[in-house]
């Protein structure tokens, strides 16, 4: 057993990321400190705050870790959940790091986490604790424009956001940056179009990105292209839904969904808009009409499939299950899902697996486009969408001229169209996923590296030494 190990024999979370992070050290040579002060938490802030709930008085444990400076701000979501500890939260702000490194964010990690459980709490007793926990971020200021700016993840969404922000404006008045001081808000409120569902358009830009290449689809025996392709799904929540939706969008078969209380599988596939309708009715996706239950939700992740896709929770792969699952691409949606003994597991299998930190930074790239038009204080598109129409209008009469060939009024519409926010916060997402992808195979095929997650660690560590040597260490 390595001194890593827990008397069980199982990693800590953290521990994982540290056995990703050297198992790319392997490939940099640069100073052990260097890369001992790139893999070390920079600050930790436990905490505990009293609120009233109803006539008792709770005490709530929460926490924020910024796990790197290399860049400020740091970022990273902010988790409700019973299973929100310190070591959780500690890990999912190192992925945070590297993630932001991979996909050119320029933001250090953080992570912030609330242990509660957001199912069993009134709207009214959430908004107290999320206003609470606020507060105590700025009193010690781990919360800001320039500071830490935190986001959805578990458990939050775009109503947690706005009660942060307003929170932060009660206290820091006349701030005019404030609205930066978080991202992930409804668009009414200084969010930007398209944050909702961009780390599940991530992903699905990543996985169709990955099927395009003939090379990699040939290893585990596919065909090239995403249509078609059998897709297991697990969670269908804001990424695991909006991931679904444009996978079914784009001709791939949902063949299975899982969520806490059960599955359901049809080998056809599932009209993932209808499940969800049926969810929102009645509670569960459970005894959806056109297709079979499977009880066992954790048994959805071992049936036949081209590519199984977890966006729940971390660890829900592991050395007991790795065995049985029968996928030829796993792409890490949710952060974590797979312990390292199950990764080595199906390292061996010849499965390819795509790692949640390139593979889930949709959200950021997104929430770092939101952060900037915060401080810009201007709409994207607000600018340039008629100029750009107007040019357009001027090219078309001078083609129509040229050709004496009139265009019709539908081809006309989409020619003309100048850009808008939705538009360009798109385009810029698919780029910024296409070409990570390609950086993390191209360096996958010049160092010989075993797997993309070793690539992508690499990528990222050598991206962060980088900067810490343009910086220089402060005596
Ligand atoms: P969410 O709360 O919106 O959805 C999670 C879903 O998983 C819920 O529907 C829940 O019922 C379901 N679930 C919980 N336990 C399950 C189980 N045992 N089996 C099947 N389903 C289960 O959360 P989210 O924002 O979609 O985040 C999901 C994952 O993606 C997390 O790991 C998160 O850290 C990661 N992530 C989220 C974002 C983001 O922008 N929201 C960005 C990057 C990574």
């Amino acid at each position: 057993m390595s001194k890593n190990q827990n008397k069980t024999g199982s990693y800590s979370f953290f521990n994982c990321i540290e056995k990703n992070f050297d198992k790319a050290a392997r490939f940099i040579s640069i100073e052990k400190g260097l890369l001992e002060q790139i893999k070390a938490c920079n600050s930790v802030y436990r905490m505990h705050f009293p609120v009233k709930i109803g006539k008792e008085i709770k005490v709530i444990e929460a926490y924020r870790v910024q796990h790197s400076h290399h860049k400020l701000p740091c970022k990273g979501g902010i988790r409700y959940s019973m299973k929100v500890n310190q070591d959780e939260i500690m890990t999912l702000a190192a992925l945070m790091t590297y993630k932001c490194a991979i996909v050119d964010v320029p933001f250090g990690g953080a992570k912030g986490g609330i242990k509660i459980d957001p199912q069993t709490i009134s709207s009214e007793n959430i908004e107290k604790i999320t206003r609470r926990y606020t507060s105590e971020l700025i009193k010690k200021n781990f919360i800001g424009p320039g500071i830490d700016v935190p986001a959805p993840d578990y458990g939050t969404g775009e109503r947690e956001m706005s009660w942060i922000f307003d929170t932060f404006l009660s206290l820091r008045s006349g701030d005019v940056d404030a609205l930066a001081c978080v991202t992930g808000k409804p668009v009414s409120q200084g969010g930007v179009r398209g944050r909702k569902e961009a780390t599940g358009l991530g992903v699905f830009y990543g996985i169709r990105e990955l099927c395009h290449v003939k090379e990699e689809m040939y290893s585990v025996g596919l065909d090239v292209g995403l249509v078609g392709k059998k897709i297991i799904i697990q969670g269908l929540g804001n990424v695991g839904y909006h991931a679904a939706s444009f996978f079914h969008e784009s001709g791939a078969i949902i063949i299975a969904l899982a969520e806490r209380e059960g599955a359901i599988y049809n080998e056809k596939g599932l009209n993932v808009s209808k499940v969800f309708l049926h969810l929102r009715n009645n509670g569960s996706i459970l005894n959806f009409p056109e297709a079979k239950n499977i009880e066992n939700t954790e048994k959805a992740l071992e049936l036949e499939c081209d590519i199984l896709i977890p966006a729940a929770l971390e660890n829900v792969i592991h050395k007991n299950n790795a065995n049985r699952i029968k996928a030829k691409i796993i792409g890490e949606a949710a952060n974590g899902p797979i312990t390292p003994e199950a990764d080595e597991i199906l390292d061996k299998k010849g499965m390819i697996i795509v790692p949640d930190i390139y593979l889930n930074a949709g959200g950021v790239t997104v929430s770092y486009f939101e952060w900037l038009k915060n401080l810009s204080h201007v709409r994207y598109g607000r600018m340039e969408k008629k100029f750009r129409e107007n040019v357009n209008a001027e090219f078309l009469k001078i083609i129509e001229t040229v050709c004496k060939k009139k265009i019709s009024i539908e081809e006309k519409k989409m020619i003309l169209r100048g850009p808008r926010e939705i538009d360009l916060v798109r385009s810029g997402l698919e780029d910024t996923m296409i070409n990570g992808f390609h950086k993390i195979r191209d360096l996958k095929k010049s160092l010989k590296i075993e797997n993309m997650r070793t690539a992508a660690f690499v990528l990222s560590i050598n991206k962060i030494i980088d900067s810490y040597e343009k910086l220089g260490i402060f005596p």
